[in-house]
């Protein structure tokens, strides 16, 4: 059985490039007669306000995005909320000691980016890590352990990785790209990569659709499932909806939140219909509920481009919006 999720994290409140993941996440487990799970991200609890967790919910039900696993419905393979997950990543952390594919890492955020200037550009968590503190002595990391909380590194395996993307395509990463990575903070927080890695796999997650800003991290959890014994699921990496100044949509863009676009009365079968229209799987934005859309989904037909959403076509197409 298809098991897929949608995992938003309760920082911000949810607006239509959230809601576009969430609908074809949704839409690929229907079409399938799959088991869609709701998972809350809220890992960095300094960042998530429960309020918003509340918000999504609202605007998950209001938009017909009903899921069969989550907060307010099957606890089966629960919890759904990372905060209350963290035992399992203690675990996860303690069978990659106990495998040597850990150590701690003294460098500073300032040492770092002193190394950002070399060519390879920024990874999504800044920049490679060059592999400074992988070779220090055992003396060495107690002598510095005295005056500073490390962070722990992940040692990434010597393998390039390659994988088929279910929208973007064939993904080949070469051997060591995107460097070691930290799994738990010097603040001792858990990193999105090892926490997203054990829950999609612990949930028995066996497709994931998310937004194409997270294809580059999908190696690094390759690496992890690789390490861990664990199954990856399939990825499918969907183009964003970027605003007029090519940005990935954010609050910066104006008022395209969900829960505003409900409070200024627009239709949900609109939303439906416009987030449809923009991916792909309908040639007209008309209204449409997301029940609607379920016979006629399939993962090829989704867009390969990224959409830019301009304020007259918000104007045009969610009538009683303004865009800022
Ligand atoms: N929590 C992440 C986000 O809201 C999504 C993680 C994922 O889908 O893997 O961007």
């Amino acid at each position: 059985m298809k098991r897929g999720r949608f995992a938003p994290t309760p920082s911000g409140d949810m607006h239509l490039g959230n809601a576009k993941i969430a609908l074809l996440s949704w839409l690929q487990m229907r079409a399938a007669g799959g088991v869609f799970v709701l998972r809350i991200e809220d890992i960095d609890i300094q960042r998530s306000r429960p309020e918003i967790t509340e918000r999504i919910l609202a605007d998950l039900r209001w938009l017909g995005l009903d899921w069969d696993e989550g907060p307010g419905a099957s606890e089966a393979s629960g919890p759904y909320l990372q905060s209350q997950r963290t035992g399992l990543y203690e675990e996860a952390l303690a069978k990659l000691a106990a495998d040597g594919r850990l150590y701690p890492c003294f460098c500073s955020r300032a040492e770092l980016l002193a190394v950002a200037g070399a060519p390879h550009g920024l990874s999504s968590e800044g920049v490679p890590y060059p592999g400074t503190c992988r070779s220090l002595s055992p003396e060495e990391r107690e002598r510095r352990a005295r005056h500073k909380e490390p962070s722990l590194r992940f040692a990434i395996g010597p393998e390039a990785v390659s994988f088929v993307d279910g929208i973007a395509g064939p993904q080949v990463f070469p051997p060591g790209s995107g460097g070691d990575f930290v799994v738990r903070r010097a603040d001792r927080m858990f990193s999105y990569q090892l926490a997203v890695t054990v829950d999609d796999a612990l949930m028995g997650i066996t497709d994931v659709l998310r937004g194409d800003d997270l294809l580059d991290s999908t190696p690094r959890q390759l690496h992890l499932y690789a390490a861990l014994g664990l199954t990856p699921p399939a990825f499918a990496h969907a183009p964003l909806i970027l605003g007029e100044d090519g940005r990935r949509l954010a609050k910066r863009h104006g008022d395209l939140g969900i829960s505003s676009l409900r409070a200024a009365g627009t239709k949900p079968e609109t939303v439906i219909g416009w987030l449809a229209y923009i991916s792909g799987l309908l040639d007209d934005p008309v209204a449409v509920t997301a029940k609607e859309l379920i016979p006629g989904f399939r993962l090829d037909r989704i867009s390969h481009e990224p959409f830019m959403l301009t304020e007259a076509m918000v104007r045009r197409l969610l009538p009683g919006v303004s865009p800022s």
